[in-house]
């Protein structure tokens, strides 16, 4: 493009943008008014509606985004006891109900919200995304308005792919492991930090913003695999803590998770400063049989009512026989399938029907066991495997 500018006129033509940036930038906050904010049990029973089981970790949760909204009306305020942030990280196995924890919450909540993943960060100057770029999804769903995503929450998904790959750090440099941690602690302390708007790597043309994130609360989420050994061995070597706590109670064998304490967590390769910096610890069961039978349709928006949903709207009344639910559950058992399988199991099932049905003049179709068992039978469950 041919053109010319005067440089007076550049500088003023960059300075009117910094001003009108500037607007954008600074926002206005919404105001949080504490009679309508949802208290903790609201918040639960909310949760409740979506997620089954788990009533640790919603706890926990409710707890902590109802502290976070207190903080925030307390600086306000400009109150001088000042009540320190509590993120939380959240244990459990994969398809426990982290994200969907995270998910659900964010439909109440009165603050920014976002969810990110650890596993694209590296350290900077390495292959993957710089640990800034956690807070540009943040600025993004705040409509860039700084002082909002300053007070809003992030999940961080998968904060066990960042923890340092065995006992020696110093060998070899661990990009996505200790370099990363040492990142994230200084977001989780709270420090200005500058965020690439439109994420991805920092790079020298982009205009940087700088985002004080000592009030955003962090909540993080990890399956941490194998930490249940962790949690055995510490139970077992500390003989006197053991001891102390076989007398008072039944450990459960076949659920560790219960017992995870901070220091698993190290044994697992959290740095110190990580886990001190996210002092609340909580944890999701693994799902049993009833919660796998009660996941399929007790919550608002079950697999089932969500198939019940799409019949309708072909004006097809689906139902199923009680005994298609118990058999389904089997399947994702046996198959160890998980929650998430569920719904494989059930796409399975119903396919053909969805194909054929909206083409007739049927009005009613039920879900009898021999036909789960027929279509079941036709495919090749093991291949849901590992989804
Ligand atoms: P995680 O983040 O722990 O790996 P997700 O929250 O993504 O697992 O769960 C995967 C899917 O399994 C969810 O979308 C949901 O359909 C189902 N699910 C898992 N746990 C629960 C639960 N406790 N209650 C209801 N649905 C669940």
């Amino acid at each position: 493009m041919d053109g010319c500018i005067c440089n007076d006129c550049a500088e003023q033509a960059h300075e009117i943008a910094r001003e009108a940036m500037g607007e954008v930038m600074k926002g206005r906050l919404s105001k949080l008014d504490i009679n309508e904010l949802p208290k903790p049990k609201e918040i639960k029973d909310f949760l409740d509606q979506y997620v089954i089981g788990q009533d640790d970790a919603k706890r926990y949760l409710s707890v902590s985004v109802y502290n976070h909204y207190k903080r925030l009306l307390q600086k306000d305020a400009g109150d001088d006891v000042e009540i320190e942030k509590s993120n939380i990280i959240m244990v459990g196995s994969t398809g426990t109900g982290k994200t969907l924890l995270a998910r659900t919450i964010a439909k109440l909540l009165h603050v920014p919200f976002t969810i990110v993943d650890a596993t694209v960060l590296t350290e900077a100057g390495y292959v993957g995304e710089d640990i800034e770029s956690i807070l540009t999804r943040l600025l993004q769903v705040a409509d860039y308005n700084v002082a909002e995503a300053e007070r809003g929450i992030v999940f961080i998904d998968e904060i066990d792919k960042i923890a340092r790959k065995g006992d020696n750090p110093s060998i070899t440099r661990d990009v996505s492991g200790e370099g990363v941690q040492q990142g994230l602690l200084k977001l989780l302390e709270g420090s200005v930090v500058n965020v690439p708007p439109q994420g991805g790597r920092k790079h020298p043309d982009q205009k940087m913003i700088p985002v004080n994130t000592k009030n955003i609360l962090f909540i993080c989420g990890g399956a941490f695999d194998g930490i249940e050994k962790k949690i055995a061995q510490r139970l077992n070597t500390h003989v006197v803590g053991y001891g102390a706590v076989q007398n008072t109670m039944h450990i459960d064998k076949e659920n560790m998770i219960q017992y995870i304490a901070p220091q698993d967590l190290k044994a697992f390769g959290l740095i110190p400063e990580i886990i001190g910096r996210l002092p609340v610890l909580t944890y999701l069961n693994p799902l049993d049989r009833t919660a796998l039978r009660n996941i399929l349709t007790e919550p608002k928006n079950s697999i089932i009512k969500q198939y019940v949903k799409l019949f309708e709207m072909d004006g097809v009344k689906l139902t199923f026989e009680p005994e298609v639910f118990e058999f389904i559950v089997d399947k994702a058992i046996e198959y160890k399938l998980g929650a998430r399988g569920l719904r494989s199991i059930v796409e399975t099932i119903m396919i053909d029907t969805m194909f054929e049905v909206p083409s007739t003049h049927v009005q009613e179709f039920r879900v009898t066991l021999d036909y789960a068992k027929k279509q079941l039978g036709k495919a090749n469950l093991s291949r849901l495997q590992n989804v």
